[in-house]
């Protein structure tokens, strides 16, 4: 038996996209298909038996960075591995890591373009971690000052070099690149830790994900051409050792599936060339990386058209409504995103008629249905005023009803998507949404 396969059902003519089922040992993907996003082996809000049965999805998207700071790869191995660990037995993703570590991690914050510290020529300043006592609530706070050779995280070889010491003091939070890997501070206490692509690939072994992602470095899609072409070239360098790394395992290489992740940010030349140096790797799967808004979807065409047809595409981090349609016609199998339930927790959904934030007064008295045409467990039984009651009020159902809708919303009409490609009425029914749609 095969433990990873794709199979494609049919193609949208004149289009890259298609139907398929992508099987895994935890059961199948009919794709295109909606991963939902369980970051720290949750879905925020919602049980396992909600994010199954009350909003259809067929797999859920772990975090690689997350959950080895928390609660700690070798926790969910000794429980059994992810699926029994947080008690979802079908289909499981993890992503890399790269995304966050290169994000939460970062020597910059804030909505600018977000710098990687690195590649410096200086390696010889020394920092050490230093550790504060809260005089009130009396726990314990971390900040970098000097680095003195202690990592958290001691598995590996560790050169850690300083691009900019003067920014990451400043911030109280870095992150250091080398050839070798990421050497960066977690978000929760300061600490520090590296990654390589072998250690997060060891980090998924053991986490046991039936799909797992090679190490990248993700840049911002802004990043100068200079920057992003020695970036892309590095994450070629880590793709090779992500799969050889992988290799090494026997067990994990019969049980889980490995994809490469394209980059290159905007430049053509660049998202090709990561295409064609990937397709030559044997990964069992692409994702396409670095995508942050719909100008990047137009690089998915360039990229699609090179990867290897029967292989499965994921796209990272990208997945609202309208961007599902230029994602599936370009080719893309397999989608997950934040947004639905991170939109959902503050009171927005998504209805017919494009987003409805609840907390507007004029939804006070609203006792309609949150969406008049989805049939999910929601809008069966609730009106949008008690939704905009309970936000009010801060209950906690509030986050877990929105959730349960919006996830719904996207699954479905993903799955709605499939359909039509199936019975060729694809082209009718985008048009239909998208004239009520309003972004
Ligand atoms: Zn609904």
């Amino acid at each position: 038996m095969t433990p990873f396969s794709f199979s494609i059902t049919k193609k949208l003519s004149g289009k890259l996209g298609r139907v398929g089922v992508i099987h895994t040992p935890h059961g199948d993907i009919e794709t295109p298909a909606f991963t939902v996003v369980g970051t720290k082996a949750t879905v925020k809000a919602l049980s396992p038996e909600d994010v199954r049965d009350l909003v259809g999805a067929q797999a859920v998207l772990v975090n690689t960075y997350h959950l080895y700071l928390q609660p700690g790869e070798a926790l969910i191995k000794d429980a059994g591995g992810l699926h029994t660990f947080m008690h979802w037995d079908g289909p499981t993703l993890s992503d890399s890591g790269g995304f966050q570590v290169f994000s939460l991690g970062a020597g910059l914050e804030g909505k600018g373009e977000k710098r990687i510290l690195g590649a410096s020529q200086d390696s010889s300043r020394a920092f050490v971690r230093d550790e504060t006592k809260d005089p009130m609530s009396g726990q314990r706070r971390y900040g970098v000052t000097k680095f003195t050779g202690e990592f958290a995280d001691s598995s590996d070889d560790m050169r850690p070099r300083l691009y900019n010491k003067e920014i990451a003091l400043q911030h109280g939070k870095l992150c250091i690149l080398d050839e070798e890997g990421v050497t960066f501070t977690s978000h929760l206490d300061g600490s520090l830790h590296r990654f390589t692509a072998e250690r997060s690939i060891e980090i998924q072994h053991a986490i046991g994900a039936d799909i797992m992602f090679a190490f990248d470095e993700c840049t911002s899609p802004t990043a100068d051409y200079v920057y992003q072409k020695e970036a892309l070239e590095r994450t070629h360098r880590w793709a090779k050792r992500s799969i050889l790394a992988h290799k090494r395992d026997y067990n994990a290489l019969k049980s889980q599936a490995l994809y490469g992740i394209v980059q290159g940010g905007r430049f053509e030349d660049l998202r090709k060339g990561s295409a064609t140096e990937l397709a030559k790797m044997d990964f069992d799967g692409y994702s396409f990386g670095g995508a942050f808004s719909k100008e990047d979807l137009k690089t998915l065409e360039w990229v699609n058209a090179i990867l290897p047809e029967e292989k499965p595409r994921h796209l990272l981090g990208i997945g609202e409504p309208e961007d599902l349609f230029i994602g599936v016609e370009n080719g893309m199998d397999t989608f997950d995103c934040v947004l639905p339930t991170r939109i959902a927790r503050t009171g927005t959904i998504y209805t017919h008629h494009g987003k409805v934030n609840l907390l507007r007064t004029e939804y006070q008295r609203d006792l309609g249905k949150p969406d008049d045409t989805c049939d999910c467990y929601t809008c069966t039984h609730y009106t949008r005023a008690y939704l905009a009651h309970l936000f009010r009020a801060k209950e906690m159902l509030a986050a877990r009803l929105a959730s349960i809708h919006n996830l719904h919303f996207i699954v479905s009409l993903i799955k709605n998507i499939r359909r039509n490609i199936l019975d060729d009425t694809y082209p009718q029914s985008k048009e239909n949404f998208l004239r009520t749609y309003r972004v």
